[in-house]
């Protein structure tokens, strides 16, 4: 089935793959981010509540994710954590070793502010090249990322939507899930 991410991987040369954790790799759910009667912080900044420890993952963007390990594309985790939740960051690293072995814990960066420049900082660039590839499912961070340079791509996780975003995307229906018959 027609897939942009592996068009885009076969057309271009020494690409990366940068995933999205919330939404992407792993199922957003909109209950969590919603306060509570009576002024009840949402579930994900409640520290004893670890949401970010059990999220489960999307195991359609896991498979892409797993493809493009296996293909030898350097493949990356990318997510924002606020720094005013410091557990957060803590609990996102855990969760992604556990459910995401496959990425080695230099590619795993959890970001405490705008994507594409903690890329930039990091790679010691000025500007991304076209063939760092982010997956991601909330269209600021496509914005950011493309106008610094990189190629962007939506994820559509089932409760976002194309039409908002003018730019390539693959909906997770197009990713068949190994072990079901209708995939
Ligand atoms: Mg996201």
């Amino acid at each position: 089935m027609k897939n942009v991410l592996y068009d885009l991987l076969e057309r271009n040369q020494n690409n990366a793959v940068f995933f999205d954790m919330d939404g992407v790799i792993a199922v957003y759910e909109h209950e969590a981010y919603k306060w509570g009667p009576f002024g009840a912080k949402p579930l994900f900044a409640m520290q004893e509540m670890h949401y970010f420890l059990n999220v489960d993952r999307d195991e359609r963007a896991y498979h892409m994710l797993k493809i493009c390990c296996s293909a030898g594309v350097p493949t990356y985790l990318l997510s924002k954590a606020d720094p005013s939740l410091p557990w957060v960051r803590e609990d996102k690293l855990l969760w992604a070793k556990h459910f995401v072995p496959e990425i080695p814990e230099d590619h795993i960066i959890i970001a405490d502010s705008d994507k594409a420049e903690t890329i930039m900082v990091k790679h010691q660039i000025s500007e991304l090249k076209p063939n760092m590839i982010l997956i991601d499912d909330f269209n600021a961070n496509l914005q950011d990322w493309r106008s610094a340079g990189g190629t962007a791509v939506k994820y559509l996780n089932g409760l976002n939507s194309k039409d908002s975003w003018n730019g390539y995307w693959v909906d997770r229906l197009q990713i068949p899930v190994p072990g079901t018959l209708y995939a």
